[in-house]
C-alpha cells in the first residue's frame, strides 16, 4: 500500500475546547494533508480541486468560527484583529498562487504557508481565544479573562508554542521534499513500465515486417497447444513459404527481395484481421499463421483469399516457372491434439505438406 504523508500531523493539545471549532480545525487539517498528498499525483486538475476544496472550507470554517467569538466577545477589538487576521488569509494564497505558474512549485509553497499559517492560528491565536471563552464562561469579566488568557499563554508557554512552529516548519519542508521524491519515483516507475512494454513489443516482433517472430511463434504456438488439449478444441496452423524466392533474390537483388517481403507482410495483417489470430514470420521466406475457432472450410478459405491478395500484389519474379508474378505454397494443419503432440510434431506435419505443395508444382495449399 502506498504511504500517505501526514504533512501536519495533529495534536489533541492543539484543540481549544470549544467542539464546533475543533471540529472544523480537524477537517482543515484534513484536506491540508489531502493537499500535500496529492503533490506525488501528475494530474493538475486532482491538485486544483482539493486546492478549492481547502479554500471554500477555510472560508465556512472563518464565518463559524468569527460567530463563536462574537457571541462571547462582541465587537471587542480582539475579534476585530482576529476577523484582519482571517481576512488575511485568502488575499495572501492568492498571492502565492499568481506569483508563478507552475502549479506544482505553488501548491508548494502554498501548502508551507497554510502549515505556518494555521499552526500559528490554531495554537495560538484561537487558543487565547478560546482561554477569554473559558473565564468568561466560569463568571470572569472580560479584563479578567485576557489577563487570565495572556498569563497562560506567556512565558513558558510562548516558548513551547514557538518551539511547537518552527517544528512544525522543519517537518513540513521535509515532507515536501519526501512528497518530491515519492513523485520522482512514481514516475520513474511509470517510465520503466512503458519501457517494458515497448521492449517486450521489440522482443517478439520481426525488425523487417513487424510481424511477430519465430520466438513469439513458440511461445503462442504452446499456450493455443495446452488450451487445446485441455478443450479438447482444434489448433489450426497455416505454414507457408514463398515460391523461387531465391530467383527473385537472384535477378532483382535483396533490397527487392526485403521489399517483396514487406509488402507480403502487409498483404497478411490487411487480410488476417481477427484479434485471435496471429501472424508470424517463421523463417526468411516463411510464415505461419495460429488461427483459432476455424473449421477446415474456413481455413481453406483463408488460404485461397492470401494466394488470390498475394498474387494481386503483381510482386514481378520472372523466372518464376509458375507465374511472372509472386506466389505461395504452404500446408494447412487443423486437428484436436492428442496429449503427445508438440509443436514439433505438429510443425513436422505442417511441414510435410508444405513440401507436398511444392512437388505438386507450387502456387497451392495442400491439408
Ligand atoms: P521454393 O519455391 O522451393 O521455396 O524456392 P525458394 O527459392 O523460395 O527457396 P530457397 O530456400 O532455395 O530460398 C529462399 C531464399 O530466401 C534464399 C534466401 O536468400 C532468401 N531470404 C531469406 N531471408 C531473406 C531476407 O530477409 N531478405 C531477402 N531479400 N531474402 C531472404
Ligand atoms: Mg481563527
Ligand atoms: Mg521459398
Amino acid at each position: 500500500m502506498e504511504q500517505k504523508f501526514e504533512i501536519f500531523p495533529w495534536n489533541n493539545n492543539f484543540e481549544t475546547g470549544i467542539d464546533e471549532i475543533d471540529e472544523q480545525h480537524k477537517k482543515l487539517i484534513e484536506l491540508l494533508n489531502n493537499l500535500a498528498n496529492l503533490l506525488t499525483q501528475e494530474e493538475n486538475f486532482q491538485i486544483e480541486t482539493a486546492f478549492s476544496e481547502l479554500a471554500k472550507y477555510a472560508e465556512y470554517h472563518f464565518k463559524s468560527e468569527e460567530a463563536v467569538w462574537k457571541k462571547y466577545l462582541k465587537d471587542s477589538d480582539l475579534v476585530v484583529a482576529h476577523e484582519k487576521s482571517h481576512d488575511s488569509f485568502l488575499p495572501k494564497v492568492l498571492e502565492i498562487r499568481n506569483k508563478c505558474d507552475n502549479l506544482q512549485d505553488t501548491i508548494e509553497e502554498i501548502v508551507l504557508f497554510l502549515i505556518r499559517w494555521l499552526a500559528f492560528h490554531i495554537i495560538d491565536e484561537d487558543k487565547r481565544l478560546s482561554l477569554i471563552i473559558h473565564s468568561i464562561k466560569d463568571g470572569k469579566n472580560i479584563n479578567e479573562a485576557k489577563y487570565i488568557s495572556d498569563e497562560l499563554m506567556g512565558g513558558s508557554m510562548k516558548i513551547m508554542v514557538e518551539t511547537i512552529l518552527s517544528m512544525y516548519d522543519n517537518l513540513s519542508l521535509k515532507a515536501i521534499e519526501l512528497i518530491k521524491e515519492k513523485k520522482a519515483r512514481l514516475r520513474a516507475e511509470k517510465e520503466l513500465k512503458s519501457i517494458n512494454i515497448k521492449l517486450h513489443k521489440l522482443s517478439i516482433t520481426d525488425q523487417l515486417t513487424g510481424l511477430y517472430n519465430r520466438r513469439y511463434f513458440e511461445e503462442i504456438f504452446n499456450r493455443e497447444l495446452q488450451k487445446s488439449k485441455r478443450a479438447k478444441t482444434y489448433i489450426n496452423v497455416i505454414l507457408f513459404d514463398i515460391d523461387y524466392f531465391k530467383k527473385l533474390n537472384d535477378t532483382y537483388g535483396h533490397d527487392v527481395g526485403d521489399s517483396a517481403l514487406k509488402k507480403v507482410s502487409t498483404c497478411l495483417k490487411k487480410n488476417i484481421k481477427r484479434g485471435t489470430d496471429y501472424i508470424f514470420r517463421v523463417g526468411g521466406e516463411e510464415f505461419a499463421i495460429i488461427v483459432t475457432n476455424e473449421d477446415i472450410e474456413n481455413l481453406i478459405n483463408v488460404t485461397k483469399i492470401l494466394q488470390r491478395e498475394i498474387k494481386k500484389l503483381a510482386i514481378i519474379n520472372e523466372h518464376s516457372t509458375v507465374s511472372k508474378y509472386l506466389t505461395i505454397s504452404g500446408g494447412i494443419v487443423s486437428l484436436i491434439p492428442s496429449l503427445e503432440d508438440t509443436i514439433d510434431s505438429i510443425m513436422k506435419k505442417a511441414d510435410e505438406k508444405l513440401y507436398e505443395a511444392k512437388e505438386q508444382g507450387r502456387d497451392r495449399f495442400v491439408y
